[in-house]
């Protein structure tokens, strides 16, 4: 998180502990005030309006409750959704739920590359369709899908398009009307906030939105999710979006120098191969392939100077291929080998220099373990 942050934050655990729903006293008004500010921030960053900003406790339940919410709140219009084999989690059980209550939800395959096929997915469109929900940029590659196209075909078949831009938002220009969306869900810790606020923009005009709460109670968020709201993590979330702002120009120009310059030191090893389409990209995420190399001994032999993954961190202890590389055809015993690098704000041209270094090194350990011959390393 960064640290200014965290002062932000500071106050409304304790002289400022009010409740933002409490109306009849001083300490409810200074929360209620304190989340209207943090309100405008979060929608400013994606250039929509405050109102049409729904808190939730981060980027699952705002998935959640745009794919049921939106299944259950158009069920007379249609029960058929369009999402992608990539997508988080988050996605694709929220859409296994859907299709456990009576929905069809089709999945369209990803070229090696990562990118989806606009012509499949115009293709995939039946008259029962009501939602398309494509992931802004992929979490383990950092594969950018071209959001603005398949907002005009979900626009000329008057269907809802959803986008989890957990990932883009806060890192390079996210804007809902230049892309055309009508939800998009976003986490704050993906952005230097605290971990557990997240919001669901619901689009509110040209079309206007609605999905059905999927946890009820006060009816707070204009019944759209209820349940107090978690002031300091909102304040926190409000002021991160104000940061990223400030700093995204410059920041997302340092890292993809300094994520292009781990790469091309990293691909001087043999037998490495970057994942993803690489123009179309991130600028902080790299997803690396290392032949013959043991994924699960490497990540034992971690230490503490560097932290890389493979998959995402809800699935990245488990032994099985990342399900995104998967899909783009990339064999499972290197999927296994295959690692999320990135890069944040705190992140140092030394620390480059470093990590090159360690992955220099450590591949050389492992394939000489391994009797492969190490030669260009
Ligand atoms: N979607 C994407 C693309 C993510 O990367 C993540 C988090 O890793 C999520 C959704 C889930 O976000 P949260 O942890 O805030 O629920």
């Amino acid at each position: 998180m960064d640290p200014k942050v965290l002062e932000t934050m500071l106050p409304y655990f304790l002289e400022k502990f009010g409740n933002a729903a409490s109306r009849s006293h001083v300490y409810g008004w200074t929360a209620e005030e304190a989340v209207d500010i943090a309100r405008e921030q979060v929608a400013e960053l994606i250039g929509a309006h405050a109102t049409e900003i729904v808190f939730t406790s981060g980027a699952t339940e705002a998935i959640n409750l745009a794919i049921k919410g939106a299944f259950e709140h158009y069920s007379e219009k249609g029960n058929h959704i369009i999402t992608c084999v990539t997508e988080h989690r988050a996605v694709l059980d929220s859409c296994a739920w859907v299709e456990q209550n009576g929905g069809n939800v089709t999945y369209l395959p990803v070229a090696q590359n990562g990118l989806i096929d606009l012509e499949k997915l115009e293709r995939a469109i039946t008259k029962d369709t009501i939602l398309i929900s494509i992931l802004y940029a992929n979490n383990e590659t950092g594969v950018l899908q071209p959001v603005a196209d398949v907002s005009n075909i979900a626009k000329k078949h008057d269907i809802l398009f959803f986008t989890d831009a957990t990932q883009a938002a806060g890192k390079i220009p996210v804007n809902v009307n230049d892309d055309g969306i009508d939800m998009l869900a976003m986490s704050a810790h993906k952005l230097y906030g605290p971990k557990g606020t997240g919001a669901l923009y619901v689009r509110k005009k040209n079309p206007k939105v609605t999905v059905s709460s999927q946890i009820h109670g006060g009816g707070h968020e204009k019944n759209m999710r209820s349940g107090t709201l978690n002031v300091p993590g909102i304040v926190g979330f409000g002021k991160a979006c104000e940061l990223s702002m400030q700093h995204m120009d410059a920041e997302s120009r340092f890292l993809k120098q300094l994520r292009d310059q781990l790469e091309a030191e990293i691909l001087l090893i043999s037998g490495t191969h970057v994942n993803g389409c690489v123009e179309k990209r991130l600028p902080h995420i790299s997803n690396i392939s290392f032949q013959n190399v043991n994924g699960d001994q490497l990540l034992l032999e971690l230490g503490t100077d560097v932290a890389i993954s493979r998959g995402s961190a809800c699935s990245s202890v488990t032994s099985k291929p990342s399900h995104v590389l998967s899909a783009m055809d990339i064999p499972d015993a290197l999927a296994l080998s295959s690692f999320r690098i990135s890069l944040g704000r705190f992140t140092a041209p030394a620390d480059i220099e470093f990590s090159a270094n360690f992955f220099k090194e450590i591949v050389a350990k492992h394939r000489t373990a391994m009797h492969i011959s190490t030669v260009n390393i």
